[in-house]
């Protein structure tokens, strides 16, 4: 269940602490450390899984409504004027923590933050050859 090098386990286990916002069964949400912007939060499952694509179908659910839960509250509560939810899967998407998590972060008009990429129109030729790829079968 707890993995016991996990940063996140001991917050879950309360041997760190942490500015816990939301819990219930199988999710806790405390506020993240280092804040993109106020009230950024992270949700995690109470269950250890390293990160999206280890954790359970039913964790991943339970994690999606807590930050629904969270992001209406951001909304109502600290004026967000928007909320972004952010997962970093692998240490190439930015993961530093190995415990499957969802950021929270409540966006104001005018905040700092950036896309982290300019959009420009893709080679449809790519873009459709990647499609085949990650099409079913
Ligand atoms: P990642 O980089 O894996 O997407 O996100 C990890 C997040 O956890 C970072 O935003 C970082 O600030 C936060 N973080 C790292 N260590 C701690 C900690 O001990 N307590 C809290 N509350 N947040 C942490
Ligand atoms: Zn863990």
């Amino acid at each position: 269940m707890a993995d016991p090098d996990c940063i996140f386990c001991k917050i879950i286990a309360g041997e760190l602490p942490a500015r816990i916002v939301d819990e219930d069964e199988h999710t806790i949400a405390f506020m993240d450390i280092a804040p993109a912007t106020r009230g950024h939060a992270l949700v995690i499952p109470r269950t250890h899984s390293v990160d999206l694509t280890d954790v359970s179908g039913a964790d991943l659910q339970a994690v999606a409504v807590a930050a629904q839960r969270l992001a209406g509250r951001m909304r109502a509560r600290l004026g967000a004027d928007g909320i972004n939810l952010l997962n970093a899967c692998g240490p190439a998407a930015w993961q530093t923590v190995f415990h499957f998590h969802v950021h929270v972060i409540p966006r104001y008009d005018g905040d700092p933050l950036r896309l982290p990429w300019v959009p420009s129109a893709g080679d449809p030729d790519e873009i459709a050859l990647a499609a085949q790829e990650l099409a079913r079968p």
